[in-house]
This record gives structure tokens, C-alpha cells and sequence, in this order.
């Protein structure tokens, strides 16, 4: 009896937790899991981020940094005001903007929660120019924007602790939530190193990526020659692994032709 008294408490947490804990993301209003405070997993992001940088060759003085710095400002203001005029500025509140390229021959970049971005030199041949480059930072802040991390990381939580209070885990078991966040952001082996994210992911992020880059004034059509370079830069040699972690190139450039003319009404405003 007491056993099923129990039992019946921890699923009605469950799914009240479970109904309690879907936000939406910004302009595609998909619904998604989210069960991690934010204080929470920007916490944790920040402390991450300050050790990866810690263990990295961080690029600040040369002309190719200063470019990042500007690109994701740039990028920042756009994402602001998109925020502003959706009266949604809130959802920015800890953001700790910053923007960093760091020395590797990795071509690759990402963006953790609360907008810390890295670029990789490496894929600076790829991007070529500040607008190519704005392609790359764009999509890179709409996964952190979609908080596809926190998706990723509450579905880690709840496939883990299954019927347990999960904010009662969060609160009592800070190693397992760590974890969970390590494995959710791919750093359990190699700090730095971000699993690939899902197709759906990707493709959301592509949208929201060329919105905000139009918004801040950049050309969204760069996004099409950016990913046929990187297309071109595929079958010279093996895969990098910003690629080989990405839908096929094909469906990615077509979807995105799909969305330019709505990322244009952005770019003329
Ligand atoms: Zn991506």
C-alpha cells in the first residue's frame, strides 16, 4: 500500500514536472523539454567555457580575432532586438556574451549556453570573409538561443532518473546533474568537444542562424556559397568534424534555399 502510495506520488511529480517544464523556441514555436534551470545550466556553462578557454590557445590581439569579436557583437544586437520587438528580452536575462577564436587547426566553431562562443582558426579558410564568418557564428548562437543544449540535457535526465523529482535531483545530486550536463554537452571525454547535435537541431538552427545574421546586417545567401565550400572541402580530403556531424550537404543547402526569402524580409528592414 505505502509502496503504491509512493510510487503513484513519484509519477504524478513526474508528469506534472513533465507539463510543467516545455518552453518554446523562438520563431519556429516548437515545443521542448526543459527541465534544467537556467541559472542552472548557464552556471555551469560559464564554468566550462572559463576552463576550456584555460586549456586553449585564445587569440585575442590578431585582426582575425578582433573579426570574431565583431561578427558575434553584431550577431548579439541582432538577437537582442529580434528578443525586444517579441517582447521575449527576458529570456536573455544572464546572457554573458563572448566571442573567442581560439588557435587549432580544428575547422569547427560552437556556441555553449548563454552565448560563449568559440570559432576555430581552422575554419577561418572556410569562412573567407566576415560575412561567411557570420554564417558560421549566426547558426552557432541559434543552437545556444533554441537551448538546445537544455533539451538535450533534460532528456539525459530523464531517461537517468526516469521517475525521481528531477529539480529534487538537481538540488541533491549536483555529481549526477554535472554529469549529465558533461554528457549532454559532449565533454565527458574532451572538454571542448561538442556532440553532434540532431537533425532537427541543425535544421532550427540553420532558420534562426540566417534570421539573425540578416538582422545584423549580413547577407544570408552567403550561407549557401559557405556551405558548398564546406561541401567542396569535404571530398578534397576527410571529413572535419564540424561536417561530418551535419545532414548531408544537399538537403542542408536545399532547406536552406527554402529559407532565404524569409530571412530577406529581415535583411531589408
Ligand atoms: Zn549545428
Amino acid at each position: 500500500m505505502k509502496q503504491n502510495k509512493i510510487f503513484f506520488t513519484a509519477i504524478f511529480l513526474s508528469l506534472s514536472l513533465l507539463f510543467i517544464s516545455c518552453s518554446t523556441v523562438p520563431i519556429t514555436g516548437r515545443k521542448q523539454l526543459s527541465l534544467v534551470p537556467s541559472s542552472q545550466i548557464l552556471a555551469m556553462s560559464f564554468q566550462q567555457y572559463d576552463e576550456f578557454l584555460n586549456e586553449s590557445k585564445v587569440d585575442n590581439s590578431s585582426s582575425q580575432a578582433q573579426l570574431v569579436k565583431r561578427v558575434g557583437q553584431r550577431i548579439q544586437k541582432g538577437v537582442e532586438q529580434y528578443f525586444a520587438e517579441h517582447g521575449l528580452s527576458e529570456e536573455l536575462n544572464g546572457y554573458q556574451w563572448e566571442f573567442n577564436l581560439v588557435e587549432s587547426p580544428e575547422v569547427n566553431a560552437w556556441c555553449m549556453p548563454g552565448g560563449k562562443v568559440v570559432v576555430y582558426s581552422g575554419i577561418l579558410p572556410v569562412t573567407q570573409d566576415e560575412n561567411g564568418l557570420a554564417v558560421v557564428m549566426g547558426h552557432e548562437i541559434a543552437h545556444a538561443i533554441a537551448e538546445h543544449g537544455n533539451e538535450r540535457m533534460s532528456q539525459g535526465l530523464l531517461t537517468q532518473l526516469g521517475g525521481m523529482a528531477l529539480q529534487e535531483a538537481i538540488k541533491n545530486e549536483p555529481q549526477t546533474t554535472q554529469q549529465i550536463y558533461m554528457t549532454a554537452f559532449g565533454l565527458g571525454a574532451q572538454i571542448g568537444v561538442l556532440l553532434p547535435f540532431s537533425r532537427t537541431h541543425e535544421s532550427e538552427a540553420d532558420r534562426l542562424g540566417l534570421i539573425f545574421m540578416s538582422i545584423a546586417g549580413y547577407d544570408p545567401n552567403g550561407a549557401v556559397t559557405f556551405w558548398q565550400r564546406m561541401a567542396a572541402q569535404k571530398q578534397g580530403g576527410s571529413p572535419p568534424e564540424f561536417l561530418s556531424t551535419h545532414p548531408s550537404d544537399e538537403t542542408r543547402i536545399r532547406k536552406i534555399r527554402e529559407n532565404l526569402p524569409e530571412a530577406m524580409g529581415y535583411y531589408k528592414k
